[in-house]
């Protein structure tokens, strides 16, 4: 008999009924270590007092109004990002997957308006943009779309990292290019600065618009508000979610003037997306985040916790490979299937992630503690010493 549940997760037994920061405290009263963080979405923890506050505040005035009205909450978080960013306009979403459908449609229209309609969107394989039809599509992956053709046209995959292959598929006819500056769901994958840089200039040589998905690599992860900024580029559009909401459910869709102008009155909607509860709670998380001093904790944190994982795979190099990662979006490339791991970290009361190209993800909470960091250390060296 089917559960009531669609069984659509592989659900691990355990279920939570408070948390603390980065602890999860489960239904039996033991305390999870959590470096998983929702993946990637707690960016400050369970129950920050700052965002119970905005959130509490918020939900005694008022849920919801309909984007046909003004929502003042909403313009002054579109405000925050637009200052803080390469971005001069802002559409909110309440999804990740959602941000991607309007990324698409918005550098289609881009080239509409201009009368040379140009179809093709150039991605990496590996690439995870949300499960819609138009995100498997662009993603292309066997796992994602088999049995859900036929699938949406336009997307060209090239293989990940493979910057000829990438220039060979990019010319004239291309819409864009879209991307992951860090593959989380594809195992941590990071993208060379350098060949951030030369894709930035391929999309100027060619026209083709810029998409990064930021997703995951966003609001904060790394230790600079966007993970783009270390290479010194800006996409056109972008698309956020994840961290942005700190639980809470929001998206947004960043863009430039330029490529956002063919989306006008009528080409785009949503009933939710930036309805006052979201962006009051959104609102505070980039007030925090954004802070210059809050993201240099993230980067300092991130280097020590990275220095942690390189002990460990130096006590196990049966089990690990190497570190990957920048920042507090970190992964360790493994020998045995991640998932092992994982489960081994339940007994040890500690949260990881399972990616694809056998990577363990570690996404915690980033106002985790150098002494948690220690804790977190201590407690994968013990999970790992259970697959002996
Ligand atoms: C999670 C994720 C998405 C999809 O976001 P949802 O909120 O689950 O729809 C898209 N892109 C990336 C990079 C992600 O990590």
């Amino acid at each position: 008999m089917i559960p009531s549940v669609l069984p659509t997760y592989n659900r691990a037994p355990l279920s939570f009924e408070r948390g603390e920061g980065t602890w999860l405290l489960a239904t039996d009263g033991t305390r999870y270590l959590d470096l998983g963080a929702g993946i990637a979405v707690n960016a400050l923890g369970h129950a920050h007092p700052a965002l119970v506050a905005a959130l509490t505040e918020q939900a005694g005035r008022v849920w919801h109004v309909s984007n046909v009205y003004q929502i003042p909450e909403q313009e002054r978080l579109a405000e925050r990002l637009v200052q803080a960013t390469f971005a001069d306009t802002v559409f909110f979403t309440n999804s990740g997957t959602e941000a991607a459908e309007l990324a698409i449609k918005m550098a289609r229209k881009y080239w509409a308006d201009r009368g040379e309609p140009r179809a093709e969107i150039v991605t990496f394989e590996g690439a995870f943009h949300g499960r819609s039809t138009g995100a498997i599509a662009a993603a292309g992956s066997e796992k994602m779309v088999k049995g859900f053709g036929p699938l949406m046209p336009g997307f060209r995959q090239v293989p990940w990292g493979d910057m000829a292959a990438l220039k060979a598929a990019v010319g004239p006819d291309t819409c864009a290019v879209m991307l992951e500056p860090i593959q989380g769901e594809g195992g941590i994958r990071t993208l060379p600065d350098a060949d951030l840089k030369a894709i930035r200039a391929l999309c100027d040589q060619t026209g083709a618009l810029l998409i990064l998905d930021e997703v995951q690599s966003g609001m904060g992860r790394t230790g600079r508000l966007f993970a783009h900024e270390w290479a010194g580029i800006a996409p056109d559009i972008m698309m956020v979610a994840k961290g942005i909401g700190g639980g809470f459910p929001l998206g947004a869709v960043l863009a430039t003037e330029r490529a956002a102008a063919g989306m006008v009155a009528g080409t785009h909607g949503s009933t939710y997306g930036g309805n006052p509860l979201a962006c009051a709670v959104g609102g505070k998380v980039m007030e925090i985040i954004a802070d210059p001093a809050f993201l240099a904790e993230v980067a300092r944190k991130g280097a020590l916790f990275r220095q942690r994982l390189e002990g460990l795979v130096a006590a196990h190099p049966d089990i690990f490979e190497g570190v990957r990662g920048q920042g507090l979006m970190l992964g360790l490339k493994m020998r045995r299937p991640p998932a092992d791991l994982v489960k081994a970290g339940y007994a040890e009361h500690v949260l990881t992630v399972a990616a694809a190209d056998d990577t363990l993800r570690l996404l915690p909470p980033l106002t985790i503690t150098d002494d948690e960091i220690a804790e977190a250390a201590l407690r994968l060296d013990r999970a790992a010493g259970r697959l002996r």
